[in-house]
């Protein structure tokens, strides 16, 4: 179900519960202020989402709280998780979704890099 991608943040969401060691995740990446893992239902060859350490509900709460640190270790997460699989030959897509009409499920900023393949252009 989509969520509002607001405040206040949910300790029980499932990327919290990850990010605590509650549930596994197939993780590829972490430095102090990211962890990146394969989505478990991919929509490309490779689909990974990169999620920030901090409690964080959505881009929107995230680009306007986090500490720049954070802001640069997290940024930092993503492109060298790109560069590690080999993504950037041919390209990769990320993707954020912010609340219920982008259709945010989990409450935990986190964001899509896609690739592996022609992705074809976006629909919307
Ligand atoms: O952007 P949105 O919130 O819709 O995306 C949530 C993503 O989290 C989905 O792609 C879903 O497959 C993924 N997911 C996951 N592991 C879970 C629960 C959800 O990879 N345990």
């Amino acid at each position: 179900m989509a969520v509002s991608g607001r405040g206040p943040y949910d300790p029980q969401n499932v990327f919290a519960k990850i990010l605590r060691g509650e549930i596994p995740c197939r993780k590829i990446y972490e430095n102090e202020y990211a962890l990146a893992f394969h989505d478990i239902a991919p929509q490309a060859p490779v689909h990974v989402l990169v999620i920030p350490k901090g409690p964080y509900v959505s881009f929107a709460d995230f680009s306007q709280t986090a500490g720049e640190a954070e802001i640069a270790g997290f940024t930092r997460a993503v492109g060298h998780v790109a560069a590690s699989l080999g993504l950037e030959d041919h390209g990769y897509r990320l993707l954020a979704n912010m609340g219920a009409a982008a259709g945010q499920e989990v409450p935990h900023f986190h964001v899509h890099l896609f690739g592996g393949a022609a992705l074809g252009p976006m629909l919307h």
